[in-house]
């Protein structure tokens, strides 16, 4: 598909009202990889991004940061990095613990994924409290990678994630915001 620059992606996002419970403003992301030129649209753009960060490879977060991070890896000529919820990796694991709103989850990364020195860029559909890619950089500095970037289609500036990677030396950056 020819490149839409004028394309407005935020105009494909549907808004969900309290889900997955009263008060949440659910941004969904399904509307928009439904659309061929929103789809095609959004990895050309997050791509251009990552490439300035010349990385070597891209960490998708799950879920829906691998629908992302996948096309952007192909289209940039890279491998993608999965990093998923506890229990679903199939080999021996490395894993952190994060604070959510109540309770804490868990992330793990394939031992031997990324090798120590290499440049990743980590990518995921939004970035609300950040507490999800600070986890995921973790992970990656404990399995020695350099976390060069973390991108994201949609900022919910007011939970101020951007923020909280902005103190962490975590540069970032995101294609869309909603209040
Ligand atoms: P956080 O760790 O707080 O930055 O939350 C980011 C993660 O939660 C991402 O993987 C998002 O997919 C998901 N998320 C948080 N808030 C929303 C929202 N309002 N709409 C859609 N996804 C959300």
């Amino acid at each position: 598909l020819p490149p839409q620059p004028d394309l407005d992606l935020a105009a494909l996002v549907r808004t969900i009202p309290d889900f997955p419970k009263p008060g949440i403003q659910f941004r969904d992301i399904t509307t928009l990889i439904g659309h061929a030129a929103g789809f095609a649209e959004s990895v050309r753009r997050l791509s251009a991004r990552a490439e300035t960060y010349r990385p070597d490879f891209i960490v998708a977060v799950e879920a829906r940061g691998f629908l992302f991070g996948a096309a952007m890896a192909s289209a940039m000529g890279l491998g993608v990095v999965p990093v998923r919820k506890a229990g679903k990796l199939p080999g021996v694991t490395i894993g952190v613990d994060y604070e959510l709103e109540y309770g804490v989850d868990r992330l793990e990364l394939h031992e031997g994924a990324v090798e120590a020195g290499h440049r990743v860029v980590l990518v995921d559909d939004l970035l609300a409290t950040g507490g999800t890619i600070l986890a995921t950089a973790e992970l990656m500095r404990a399995a020695g990678a350099e976390v060069a970037a973390a991108l994201f289609v949609i900022d919910l500036p007011d939970l101020g994630g951007a923020r909280r990677l902005n103190e962490a030396g975590l540069p970032c950056e995101t294609l869309i915001a909603f209040d």
